[in-house]
């Protein structure tokens, strides 16, 4: 089991696409983390560096202590489980699984019988452990019953389980997934998720996965890392990814639906402050806003912090009005887009408050939640 270093670690690609810049990143042992990002911010590249795929440009890599910035794949003691499989559709899962096993295994036969004499013996013995290793990982992830199938009879789960086992018989230092469970259906998606993290609790490995989805993120990794053109933007548990986001581009990555902006200018009087947004001016009270503030910035509030105002609702002057534009309903929670003074606002309410397309609605805004963000698309948590 190992850790995984990347110290200054960049790639420029030939042509001149630098697709990673300045990665700095220490994966402990035992850690499962996560690189996302929208498509082209440098996670596949930043992996298949790690996996010996692709030449590194700039920097260091070391594998438990190791540098391996020229060490081919096959001696990184890694092993990757890809998107599409890769499965041989001629053979069955035994020998799928057995078959990255099986040169190594004759090397080593080879090898003992040059002391033991004996090429045979040693050659049963290498066997018997390549059928052990197969098995075992059949039974970690309860294929047994497929062992004898070729992959055409089995389904994508299926197919996928048989993936990750071929990573698994050979027991390597390191994990790496690239955004293997995309093909699969939703419902799959998250059976799968589910399976990789009882992976992860049962072999105790190192693990590095890339994956484009916000929410797969978050419930797979102990650790994210946040990439956008190629940079890191913030690398955190997630729970402190959503709760202090390091910039508006996370906050507007992660959570479901995404956070609501308001960008506005910061009026300051008797100790209070308001945000004056064109036509719809926040009371500040409450908010934990910097002691400072810069005179512009942006105001984020989660969907969840949006609520229609009832009897309850403390007379705060200036509750603001929203015109509700779109309902949408997912039976468990409803989605409330709204039209507040010129300003597009997403609520997501419960599934009990009543409301129709159309009308308008005093909102109540949790300004105690809000977050607070440098002016302009990247700017900084302040
Ligand atoms: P991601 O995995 O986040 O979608 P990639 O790491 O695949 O992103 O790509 C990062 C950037 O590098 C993109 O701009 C992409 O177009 C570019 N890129 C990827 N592979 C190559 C390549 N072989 N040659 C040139 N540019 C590449």
């Amino acid at each position: 089991m190992a850790e995984v270093q990347l110290e200054k670690v960049g790639k420029i690609y030939p042509g001149g696409v630098r697709a990673v810049e300045d990665v700095n990143l220490s994966i402990r042992d035992g850690e499962f983390v996560v690189l996302v990002g929208p498509s082209g911010c440098g996670k596949s590249t930043t992996l298949r560096m790690i996996a010996g795929l692709e030449e590194i440009s700039e920097g260091e890599l070391f594998i438990e202590d190791r540098l391996v910035n020229t060490l081919p794949p096959k001696d990184r003691d890694i092993a990757m489980v890809f998107q599409n499989y890769a499965l041989y559709p001629h053979m069955s899962v035994r020998r799928n699984l057995a078959f990255g096993l099986e040169r190594r295994s004759k090397y080593k036969s080879r090898l003992k019988s040059l002391v033991s004499g004996d090429y045979r013996a040693a050659r049963s013995m290498e066997r018997a452990d390549v059928a052990k290793r197969v098995e075992g990982a059949a039974r970690t992830l309860g294929i047994e019953p497929l062992l004898e199938r070729l992959p055409k009879e089995l389904s994508g789960g299926q197919r996928q389980r048989v993936a990750v086992g071929r990573a698994l018989v050979r027991d390597p230092k390191v994990f790496l997934f690239d955004e293997p469970l995309s093909n699969l259906d939703a419902k799959l998606r998250l059976e799968m998720r589910a399976e990789l993290r009882q992976l992860h609790r049962r072999t105790g490995a190192t693990m590095v996965y890339v994956t484009h989805d916000q929410e797969e993120a978050m419930t797979l990794g102990d650790r994210l890392v946040v990439m956008k053109d190629g940079l890191v933007q913030q690398c955190a548990a997630p729970t402190e990814i959503y709760a202090k986001p390091a910039n508006r581009f996370v906050a507007s990555f992660v959570g479901t639906p995404t956070m609501n902006f308001l960008e506005g200018r910061i009026e300051s009087a008797a100790g209070r402050h308001r945000l004056l947004c064109g036509e719809l001016a926040l009371d500040l009270t409450g908010a934990a806003l910097p002691t400072n503030p810069p005179a512009e910035l942006t105001l984020g509030l989660r969907p969840d912090r949006i609520a229609p105002a009832g009897p309850e609702t403390p007379d705060v002057a200036g509750l603001p009005e929203g015109h509700i534009v779109a309902i949408e309903r997912y039976g468990d929670v409803q989605d409330l887009v709204l039209d507040c003074c010129g300003h597009r606002l997403i609520a997501r309410v419960g599934p009990d408050v009543t409301v129709t397309e159309g009308s308008d609605l005093p909102l109540r805004l949790d300004l105690t939640q809000a977050h607070f963000f440098g002016p302009g698309e990247d700017g900084a948590r302040l």
